[in-house]
């Protein structure tokens, strides 16, 4: 079988059971500064699940673009990816464990086809002060599944949420698939990583909220939230040994043969995989419609890590060529039907990619003078310290493989494992500085964010108003402070037009205007002249938010209610974000 049947297959099943289908939201989170990229098919639901109705009703499906640095070490085995599509369905306080469970269980047996003592699933075995979840697992037992069949875990692998310290969580239940090996040893199980269970779907029961005071009570909103991988689906549909076998892979794995000249083998694989693997998410990031582009910061950086490890890989295998562009114009050819933003993107693609080259070139052959300067001083026989090693990659982006090899060369032994040590010590630091973003994040819908989101949609029309209808929003980031807006336009805005920007939405802030919101298919929204939409299907319903006649928008939401309640708007800096897309940075209040 291949992808598309896959992903048309899910949504429909789904459709049939009273679910509406949404559109996949941009790699790039809007107005969400707790994480770099969309993780899961949920992200872009976050409101909904707080509470928020949503237009298209309380059953939802979608296929989402998702991104998983976190991931980035996994990849290479046959299951894990940077880059990947989250199969998922919802409950918006509708139905819950038992239909939930019944459902996937239906789509996995009779549409799958996955013999059901292929199955493995896990429930939550309780903690403190919360039950175990014994209504799961009364479910999978009168499904028809063994009690040998059904794991009770813990909090850490049965427990979802809160995103921030309070708010909507709850137990799940995840679905494996058993590969037919056999049990490692006697603690084997779903939850043991040696490679007999891949987790095919997990399904999370949005029960309680976290109160500040630690306590759990029961929500009035119960939700559902699902989300499967289609590569690991796909791949367990076709009978196949890992993704990379799929429709998705196949291709990008033989113009890596055809590229470089030498057929995949046992020696090359986990080589062959990463490239393919990083280069799917290069296409992708490269490709949104955000436009992001490689950079030492935020989402730009993961983008130049991908890169330069693809670029390294490849010229470790010894090809000279730059293959990158070739790659991703085959992986532009499997998605584009699906994701039209791709071949939209692709000069940009092509552009990025050629700019990020020369650039590593260059950081390499500096690299280079530093690192001969460092051997020059050392004698064959001689050990180099782990310390110089990191210091060589941290400050000037040589990788430690290729210090390895000049070492090789000069009969010189390299502290490796020294070099780890350091390695793993920044990115646990850099680690945990990510959570600390991701802590304030997700849950905030307080006010002062619903100001600081309204003023980014005055803005968003001021700046039309002042520069032109080429404007538009490429991306937008707030938390509790202030509010950052990216928008496409070529040049420095002059001192006048800032400042005629400006007096517009305080214009509009001084008139006290309701925020009017209304809901209404895509079409009729953008035929009335609303702005603000990336990537939505054409039958879907929208919120439209007015503010007089000075603003339109498509949008989620929150908003304040009052243009009054901004008080005042006054813009902190007008940047460069990337070529093509300047950057302003503006607080209310
Ligand atoms: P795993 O234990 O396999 O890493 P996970 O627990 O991280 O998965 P969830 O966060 O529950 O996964 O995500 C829901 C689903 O998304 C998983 O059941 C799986 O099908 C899929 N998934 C998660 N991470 C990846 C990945 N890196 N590549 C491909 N699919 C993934
Ligand atoms: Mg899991």
């Amino acid at each position: 079988m291949l992808a598309t049947q896959m992903r048309l297959m899910y949504v429909k099943f789904f459709e049939e059971r009273g679910h509406k289908e949404i559109a996949s939201a941009s790699l790039i989170p809007d107005n969400d500064p707790s994480v770099l990229f969309t993780t899961a098919g949920m992200h872009p639901l976050v409101p909904y699940l707080l509470g928020e109705r949503h237009p298209m009703g309380k059953r939802l499906v979608s296929v989402q673009k998702c991104i998983r640095t976190d991931d980035i070490e996994e990849v290479g085995d046959g299951f894990h990816h940077t880059y990947f599509e989250m199969l998922g369905n919802w409950s918006l306080g509708d139905y819950f464990k038992e239909e939930s469970i019944q459902m996937s269980f239906t789509f996995l047996t009779d549409v799958v086809g996955i013999p059901i003592h292929k199955l493995a699933v896990t429930v939550f075995e309780g903690h403190e002060k919360i039950p175990k979840d014994t209504e799961a697992y009364a479910i999978w037992k009168r499904i028809g599944l063994g009690d040998d069949q059904i794991y009770y875990y813990g909090m850490k692998e049965n427990w979802w949420g809160p995103a921030g310290e309070t708010g909507p969580c709850g137990p799940d239940t995840e679905i494996f698939y058993d590969i037919g090996t056999d049990f490692c040893g006697d603690d084997c199980g779903p939850a043991c990583n040696c490679g007999k269970f891949v987790e095919i779907w997990n399904n999370v029961f949005m029960q309680y909220n976290r109160l500040p005071d630690g306590s759990f009570v029961m929500l009035e909103q119960k939700n559902v939230d699902t989300g499967m991988s289609l590569e690991r689906i796909l791949t367990i549909f076709n009978h196949m040994e890992s993704n990379y076998e799929t429709d998705l892979f196949a291709p990008i794995i033989q113009s890596i043969e055809n590229l470089t000249g030498t057929a995949l083998s046992k020696a090359n694989e986990r080589e062959y995989r990463i490239i393919a693997d990083h280069m799917r998410a290069v296409t992708f990031i490269l490709g949104d419609n955000k436009r992001i582009n490689p950079s030492n910061t935020g989402q730009g950086y993961i983008l130049r890590r991908l890169i330069r490890r693809v670029i390294r890989l490849i010229k470790m295998m010894g090809v000279p060529e730059n293959i990158l562009p070739q790659i991703a114009e085959v992986i532009i050819s499997i998605y584009a039907p699906v994701y039209p933003e791709l071949s939209a993107n692709r000069d940009y693609i092509h552009r990025e990619l050629e700019k990020e080259l020369s650039l590593f070139v260059r950081t390499l052959e500096h690299g280079l003078k530093v690192a001969e300067k460092v051997f020059f001083s050392l004698m064959k026989g001689d050990c180099l310290e782990g310390e110089t090693i990191f210091r060589l990659f941290d400050t000037f982006g040589f990788p430690p493989e290729f210090t390895e090899e000049l070492a090789k060369e000069k009969g010189i032994s390299v502290d490796i494992e020294g070099f780890r040590t350091l390695l793993t010590l920044h990115q646990e630091k850099s680690r945990s500085a990510a959570q600390g973003l991701f802590k304030g994040g997700l849950a905030d819908h307080s006010g002062q964010t619903a100001k600081l989101h309204t003023a980014t949609h005055l803005l968003h029309s001021a700046l039309r108003r002042v520069l032109g209808d080429d404007v538009f929003q490429r991306g937008s980031n707030i938390n509790a402070e202030r509010l950052r807006f990216d928008f496409s336009f070529d040049r420095k805005m002059t001192e006048n037009e800032l400042n005629q920007v400006s007096k517009i939405v305080n214009q509009a802030i001084s008139e006290g205007l309701d925020i009017v919101c209304d809901e209404m298919p895509v079409e009729e929204a953008l035929d009335s002249g609303a702005i603000g939409v990336f990537e939505t299907r054409y039958d879907e319903v929208v919120k439209v938010y007015s503010i007089g006649d000075y603003s339109r928008e498509i949008c989620g939401g929150p908003h304040a209610t009052n243009t009054s309640e901004l008080r005042s708007f006054k813009i902190l800096k007008e940047e460069s974000s990337s070529s093509g897309v300047r950057r302003i940075k503006a607080v209310v209040g």
